[in-house]
């Protein structure tokens, strides 16, 4: 099972709490997996942008940006997570 099938297999586990739970009991269980979704998420690799535009002022030069959190990656050192929000960060073109 890969990080991808992993997700599908904890958001089928959400959808099968959700559905018997009318009390609310399964409430800390479906916290619980959308947490460890979010962390296989974060381990997934996403590709930065570039951007050279900030609150609504174009500028004349431009920077790499985390997918996930909008903020500045550093090209230069390639960081293989953002030091924001821990987004696994991949450079260049897509394969
Ligand atoms: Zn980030």
């Amino acid at each position: 099972m890969d990080s991808l099938e992993a997700i599908e297999q904890l958001k089928d586990l959400i959808e099968d709490r959700k559905s018997f739970d009318k009390d609310k009991i399964w409430d800390r269980d479906i916290e619980a997996l959308k947490i460890g979704i979010a962390a296989i998420e974060k381990q997934i690799p996403k590709s930065t942008y570039w951007e050279n535009s900030k609150n609504g002022k174009i500028y004349d030069f431009g920077w790499f940006c985390c997918p996930k959190c909008n903020e500045m990656v550093d090209d230069f050192e390639e960081w293989k997570f953002c030091p924001s929000c821990g987004q696994a960060l991949k450079w260049g073109e897509d394969e």
